[in-house]
């Protein structure tokens, strides 16, 4: 795995100023990941992980503290060239998708090269690739919609992965799935770690995928721990393969 330094997050506090009260989401969380991580959040409900993920990427500004993405201080940038920072640098899963439904599969893969100026053959061959790296080559011309909740988060993975991020974040990504399903999206973000070089940044509050994980930080009411030897040690114990 390289050592290079890809996310670094420093003093990081997030609080939210109420009518009634301050919720003080993160308290001075600090860690650090490397690229080619699989890196796991997890945590109970409330804890603070959608918070910190979406910090991380760029939507919610931290009341202190500071995210440093590939050398770049993301908050001292623009909300414009945050934007684009994202678009270059992530990719995204989430537990629900959001299809435009007047196109179909192979067009809501390539939505997001049509913004980054790509032309239509282009933008359309790398999506069919796209699709085939997760086994869904053959449903092109479907409406999303129109397919199972798996085969959906498949197609999410497909269109994460069209601009050829380095970084995959991931929000819940299994959330809606059977445990199969589940799986094999696991299976296809850590593919994505092991055989792309990507790094994979996973919110998760089900505790079975940490097997799949190179770094587990653990969130409880707003606190962060970086648990990776912990758990390296436990899996040890209880004879888990996996990572
Ligand atoms: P998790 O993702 O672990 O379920 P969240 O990050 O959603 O946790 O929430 C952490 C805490 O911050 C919770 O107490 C939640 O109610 C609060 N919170 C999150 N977003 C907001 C918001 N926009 N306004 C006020 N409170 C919020």
């Amino acid at each position: 795995m390289s050592s290079k330094t890809l996310l670094k997050i420093t003093n990081l506090h997030k609080q939210f100023d109420l009518a009634t009260e301050t919720v003080k989401a993160l308290i001075d969380v600090n860690f650090e990941i490397k690229e080619g991580a699989f890196a796991i959040i997890y945590g109970p409900s409330g804890s603070g992980k959608s918070t910190l993920l979406n910090t991380i990427v760029g939507l919610e500004p931290p009341t202190s503290g500071t995210v440093d993405m590939l050398g770049q201080d993301l908050y001292q940038l623009t909300p414009d060239d945050r934007a684009r920072f994202r678009q270059l640098t992530l990719g995204m899963v989430n537990q629900t998708n959001y299809w435009v439904s007047s196109l179909n599969v192979i067009e809501n893969v390539s939505f997001p090269l049509y913004l980054a100026g790509y032309d239509r053959q282009q933008a359309t061959s790398l999506a069919q690739l796209r699709l085939e790296q997760v086994g869904l080559g053959n449903i092109s011309a479907h409406n999303p919609t129109q397919l199972s909740g798996g085969q959906q988060q498949r197609v999410s993975m497909a269109r994460a992965l069209i601009a050829s991020p380095r970084v995959i974040v991931a929000d819940e990504p299994t959330g809606n799935l059977d445990s199969r399903n589940g799986e094999l999206i696991m299976g296809l973000l850590e593919r994505s770690v092991k055989e792309q070089g990507k790094t994979v940044i996973l919110v998760t509050h089900n505790l079975d995928y940490l097997s799949f994980s190179t770094q587990q930080l653990e969130i409880k009411d707003g606190l962060l721990t970086d648990t990776t030897e912990q758990n390296a040690a436990r899996r040890r114990k209880i004879g888990v393969k996996h990572g």
